[in-house]
């Protein structure tokens, strides 16, 4: 496939850092996933470290809502998260939870253990580690706002409730469309009210709202965005 760009890019491919914030069911994962293959770049989904501390929680009994049960606890699982796009992993403790992260009852339990403090805090310290020189898609809510605001693309995605319930349910297989707008929209609510890092759109962030568009053309889109980082400016 010929995608490279004519014009040698200004920040070489593999120290770029292109960072990808949005709405719960906008097409985040999808989307960066295929941009990092594309471009042979690494991929990170921080939602899943995210649900990996909650699912921790919820093993261990941690009232996810009592904050401070959340925090003294915030630093007690281990985490390893694998980069490639074509195969994201995500380990507790040496267990896999990639298939038990997606559950209902993480869904519901995530937003509030993502409001304290002290679990962005440490999640913060390791999503930076993992991007370190860069060559690195990043998904998730502060990504251009917070953890890396000096990345070179910035995009944030949106769209329609109801598109983006329709997606999610479809990938549950076949899941209850209403709740599961239900969910998106409390989860939204939370991510976006909260005191710590907050979902934001990031200044400089690119707005790409995709409810009438393919994978494909948002994509595209993207790695568009991305070519024009190496373009001399004017
Ligand atoms: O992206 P995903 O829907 O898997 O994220 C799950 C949850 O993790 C979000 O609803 C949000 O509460 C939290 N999250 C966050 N900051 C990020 C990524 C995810 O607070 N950078």
């Amino acid at each position: 496939m010929n995608d490279a760009p004519a014009a040698p890019l200004e920040t070489p491919l593999d120290s770029l850092v292109v960072a990808v914030d949005g709405t719960s069911g906008s097409g985040k994962s999808s989307t960066s996933r295929a941009v990092a293959d594309r471009l042979g770049l690494r991929y990170l989904d921080t939602g899943a470290m995210f649900r990996a501390m909650t699912w921790w929680m919820l093993r261990h009994d941690v009232d996810v809502h009592d904050a401070e049960a959340v925090a003294r606890h915030a630093a007690d699982p281990v985490m390893v998260s694998g980069t490639d796009p074509l195969g994201p992993t995500i380990t507790v403790d040496d267990e896999d939870v990639a298939v038990a992260i997606r559950t209902d009852e993480v869904n519901a339990a995530v937003s509030p253990v993502s409001t304290v403090p002290e679990v962005r805090a440490r999640l913060l310290a390791e999503q930076r580690a993992i991007i370190g020189a860069g060559g690195i898609v990043v998904e998730g809510r502060d990504i251009g706002s917070v953890v890396w605001p000096q990345a070179e693309v910035k995009v944030y995605l949106s769209a329609d409730a109801a598109a983006r319930a329709a997606r999610r349910a479809l990938e549950a297989g076949g899941a209850d469309v209403s709740a599961t707008e239900a969910s998106l929209r409390e989860r939204d609510r939370i991510d976006s009210g909260r005191a710590t890092a907050p979902l934001v759109q990031a200044d400089g962030a690119v707005q790409v709202d995709t409810t009438g568009y393919t994978l494909e053309e948002v994509v595209d889109l993207l790695v568009a965005l991305v070519d024009r980082v190496g373009e001399p400016a004017g």
